[in-house]
């Protein structure tokens, strides 16, 4: 067989019959082979590792140069050979055909579930990770000696040990690549519920400006709708998830339906305090956690901090236990999980058809066949399934007539400050433990046109009593030798009983704070296909651009002497993030590192600008749609997760309708 499989692969005429027979979509398929058959090859002499896979995946038209040409004819008729031989790597087709498939479990892929499977329609759901039930897989009340390593992070939980979100900055065999001046680092979650297991849970509503900035400051582009338009979709949200809260009356942070919010910490008390005496404002915070029960599935938040870990009952807003879940048990969804779609799937009309996935089980291709197609994926891996699914009709790109899928990627900017209020050392110990988030937050409280720079920003807090695990103690192990101890001068470092004695002086007396705010969505930040990487699934992977702008840096130098200030009026002493200066952009930290991403497949009214319409639904392709933070056209000063629910509560109500009409 192996002398046949050898004699196959060199001989060129046999790979152009295969390659006129069979097509592009060959050519694309033959990136597919698993590591198992590439095993095969080099047992046969080849060696795969210098081939570019990759060539075989974006259109066969772009790559046709002569040198690729070689290893592309290879690589076509190493599959063929092993399809011929052993029968493998058959695209397996669902005979079922849904009424929606729809691609990703977070935020946006979850509340669509959730609506359609309620509206009483079939649906695929394909996701990435593995099943998350956080009723039996949270780690919400281990202790950090329970973990072989304290609790410190890994590259599979960059949030420590017992943290509710698989995988972060690195996944194993999904690169992605950079071309920009700044290094766009992309957060990717693999599980039933994505990001949302361990998300902060600061569940803002956009306010009235937010999407109608252009017509404020001139700056970027105003959204196709406005506040009143999605209003009603937070009004619901707030309702059916839960958020405590207070309502304030605040020109552009909308009142809510809000649960009663948790009284604030010593910490916070400080903070609200020298906050208020310089002029920032600080109010209760706005969290997806329930002070109160809203129903029988869920229960109340028993204050043991540890949302990060997700909750076992439920206390807390994560896609996967309160809208996945629900949603299975109405027996309308068949969740595939291990499922990496690779393409949507289109005819010859240019409507959507499905989906083809690799399972991670088997590394084999399959095909779910859907009357629309939902992507979730997250804002910038939306932009790569829809670059990907290139054809005749497509050569961009599925929904990419205008050429901006991809672009106008931004995320929240984020700088911070930390310290110690001497006050606070040798505290008395008891629990204060709360929900797992701040109990107060300052909302934007300037006037822009009187700023040198366009867009506001939050502030967020933290500090107190939290459980230590290693790494996450606020720097601690850096204070002794530093300040008296009971009176006593004593050397840094130090173990034992004297070390012991040290760290329980300083435990409970830190502060942090931390400013999250909207950068301006321009075109030259972007993604793209990158033409010479595949992961291990074979698919394209993505190429980040981006850079910062003066007006995101002179934000940043904004927040540090804010928070310099209120750390002053508070009587603490900085130290971290004090140090930093223009040399080093105010500690502005990369985009993508506060992971919001958003604007890669933005809406609009114009198709030659957005492709998608108010609807978040393709100009190009009518029973196409997008839900996480593609279709964001600016980000505002809030963390995005509460629009993305709503925006896809939105949609999904829409296609329901549609759906009924006929129209789609
Ligand atoms: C540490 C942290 C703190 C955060 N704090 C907050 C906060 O306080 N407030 C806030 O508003 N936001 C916060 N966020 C952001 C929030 O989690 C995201 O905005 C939200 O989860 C985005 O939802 P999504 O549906 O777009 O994507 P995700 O939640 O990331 O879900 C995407 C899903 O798609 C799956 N997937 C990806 N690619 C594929 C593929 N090719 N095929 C099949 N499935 C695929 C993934 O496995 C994942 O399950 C935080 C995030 C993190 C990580
Ligand atoms: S703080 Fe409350 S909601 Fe969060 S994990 Fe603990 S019990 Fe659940």
């Amino acid at each position: 067989m192996w002398q046949k499989l050898i004699y196959y692969l060199t001989n060129p005429s046999g790979t152009d019959y295969l390659l006129k027979k069979h097509g592009e979509k060959t050519a694309i398929r033959a990136g597919s082979l698993s590591s198992k058959w590439q095993g095969y090859a080099e047992t046969a002499g080849y060696n795969m590792s210098s081939m570019p896979v990759a060539y075989a995946h974006s259109s066969v038209k772009k790559i046709f140069c002569r040198q690729a040409f070689k290893s592309f004819k290879f690589i076509v008729s190493i599959t063929q050979t092993i399809r011929v031989f052993m029968g493998g790597l058959q695209i397996k087709k669902q005979s079922r055909k849904y009424d929606a498939v729809i691609v990703g479990s977070g935020a946006g892929g979850g509340m669509a579930t959730y609506v359609l499977a309620n509206a009483g329609l079939k649906v695929c759901l394909l996701e990435a990770g593995p099943m998350f039930d956080p009723k039996t897989d949270s780690c919400q009340l281990r202790n950090p000696w329970e973990s072989p390593r304290r609790g410190a992070s890994t590259k599979y939980r960059p949030f420590g040990d017992f943290d509710g979100c698989y995988w972060g900055w690195e996944i194993d065999g999904e690169p992605y690549t950079q071309s920009g001046e700044q290094k766009w680092e992309w957060w990717r979650a693999r599980m039933l519920g994505g990001r949302t297991n361990h998300w902060g849970r600061i569940s803002l509503r956009f306010g009235p400006k937010d999407f109608k900035r252009k017509s404020i400051d001139g700056l970027g582009e105003d959204w196709p709708i406005g506040y009143e338009d999605i209003k009603p979709y937070y009004d619901k949200i707030d309702r059916l998830l839960g958020v405590f809260g207070t309502n304030e009356g605040l020109d552009n942070d909308p009142d809510g339906i809000f649960l009663p919010p948790p009284k604030p910490r010593l910490h916070e008390l400080f903070i609200k305090k020298a906050a208020t005496s310089i002029g920032v404002p600080v109010i209760p915070s706005r969290l997806s956690i329930l002070t109160k029960q809203i129903n029988n599935e869920r229960g109340q938040c028993f204050y043991c901090a540890q949302c990060g870990r997700s909750c076992k009952v439920y206390g807390d807003f994560s896609s996967s236990s309160c809208l996945v879940i629900p949603a299975l048990k109405t027996g309308n969804v068949d969740l595939i999980t291990n499922a990496m779609a690779r393409e949507v799937l289109t005819n010859k009309e240019g409507l959507a058809t499905g989906v083809s996935y690799v399972s991670k089980n088997d590394m084999q291709e399959y095909q779910v066949e859907g009357r629309t197609v939902i992507l979730a994926a997250s804002a910038c891996e939306s932009a790569r399934l829809l670059l990907n699914s290139k054809s005749q009709r497509y050569p961009n790109g599925l929904a990419n007539s205008s050429n901006v899928v991809g672009k106008y990627l931004h995320d929240s900017t984020g700088a911070d400050m930390g310290g110690i209020i001497p006050e606070l050392f040798d505290r008395k110990r008891y629990n204060e433990d709360g929900v797992g988030g701040m109990h107060v937050y300052s909302p934007w409280w300037l006037d822009n046109k009187k700023l040198d720079f366009p867009r506001g920003y939050h502030i967020e807090y933290g500090g107190g009593f939290g459980m230590p695990l290693y790494g996450f103690n606020w720097g601690i192990e850096n204070l002794n030798g530093t300040y008296k101890i009971k009176g006593k001068q004593k050397e840094a470092g130090g173990y034992g009983t004297s070390l012991k004695e040290d760290y329980r002086y300083f435990f409970g007396s830190h502060v942090g704070m931390a400013g999250r705010g909207e950068a301006i969505a321009r075109e030259d930040n972007y993604c793209e296909i990158d033409p010479s990487v595949v992961d291990k699934y074979g698919i394209p992977v993505l190429r980040f651009h981006t850079k910062y702008s003066d007006y995101e840096i002179k934000q940043a130098k904004h927040m540090k002497e804010t928070f310099s200030e209120i750390l002053h009026a508070m009587g603490a002493v900085i130290t971290w993030g004090g140090d930093d200066g223009p040399h080093n952009n105010y500690g502005l930290h990369n985009p993508g590192n506060i992971i919001h991403e958003a604007g890669t497949v933005r809406m609009g009214n114009d198709p030659k600008r957005s492709p998608l319409n108010k609807w978040s639904q393709a100009h190009d392709c009518k029973n196409l749609f997008c839900v996480d933070g593609g279709p964001f056209v600016s980000q505002a000063d809030k963390n995005i997760t509460w629009t993305i629910l709503a925006l896809s509560m939105r949609t999904s109500e829409y296609i329901v309708d549609e759906m009924k009409k006929q129209s789609i």
